[in-house]
């Protein structure tokens, strides 16, 4: 699959249109973001990688929000069980490859935008490819090694990777940037062994929309240069609770991905 209105490219930071000012508003009249950071965000190229429970909610609030470049990958097509928690699939939508069903969805939400749909799976080969000419990378993967493959392609080329996980009725999120604080694989050394994880994991549907709508607004947060980020700071909810946990996190200096020894 390939990009879709190679138009659009052309004066992504002229200035908004009328259409935008309107689409925008709400967002435009805070004095966080204005037309200035509405500008950034047209400015900017994002990857979601995964559009399932997490890149759901991630893919609707980053393209209604206006980021003016958003990439997505995924290689499976949509299957029933999948639809309790992947809200960008529907019901029709079954057996369809789910970058296509994405990309129906979100450029009837926003056809502003430039979306970029692949069916492509993260491996070592590809990552840094897959990445190359975005801004921030999202981790909507549902498995430990693409998420440790994007963890590692990001720090090689100083790309912010804003990470979400999901599990049951528990959810995280934690955004790495390069040089500021640790890394995915410093606070998570190794994967977890297979045999401590359930197959397929349980996962409520709403716990991934708290986690993935985390994830949107730390994306926008970068790419304004708004408020503080997540990181040095692993989030934990728990939805059973309803509490938020926030964990201090530090660079590893023996990380065999951004350690210095
Ligand atoms: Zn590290």
């Amino acid at each position: 699959m390939s990009s879709i209105d190679d138009g659009i490219d052309e004066g992504l930071n002229e200035g908004l249109s009328a259409k935008e000012k309107q689409r925008y508003h709400r967002q435009l009249i805070m004095s966080e973001i204005g037309e200035a950071g509405q500008l950034m965000l047209k400015g900017g190229k994002v990857l979601v990688v995964g559009t399932g429970g997490l890149g759901s909610p991630v893919l609707y609030y980053l393209t209604a929000a206006g980021i003016g470049t958003i990439g997505f990958t995924d290689y499976d097509s949509v299957d029933l069980s999948n639809l309790q928690r992947q809200v960008l699939h529907r019901t029709p939508d079954l057996g369809k490859p789910k970058a296509v069903s994405a990309f129906e969805k979100l450029s009837a939400l926003n056809p502003e935008i430039r979306l970029v749909p692949a069916g492509e799976r993260v491996d070592r080969e590809n990552a840094g490819h897959l990445i190359s000419g975005y801004d921030v990378v999202v981790d909507c993967t549902d498995n430990f090694p693409a998420r440790y493959i994007l963890n590692e392609a990001c720090i090689k080329s100083g790309k912010p990777f804003v990470h979400g996980g999901i599990l049951g009725f528990f959810g995280q999120a934690m955004t790495i940037v390069p040089g500021k604080g640790p890394c995915f694989q410093c606070v998570f050394r190794e994967p977890p062994p297979p045999e401590a994880m359930p197959h397929p994991p349980g996962v409520l549907g709403a716990v991934a929309g708290t986690i993935g709508t985390i994830q949107a607004a730390e994306v926008i947060k970068l790419l304004t240069g708004r408020g503080r980020l997540l990181t040095g700071r692993l989030l934990m909810y728990d939805a059973l609770e309803v509490s938020f946990r926030e964990v201090e996190v530090k660079p590893d200096s023996d990380c065999q991905v951004c350690g210095k020894n």
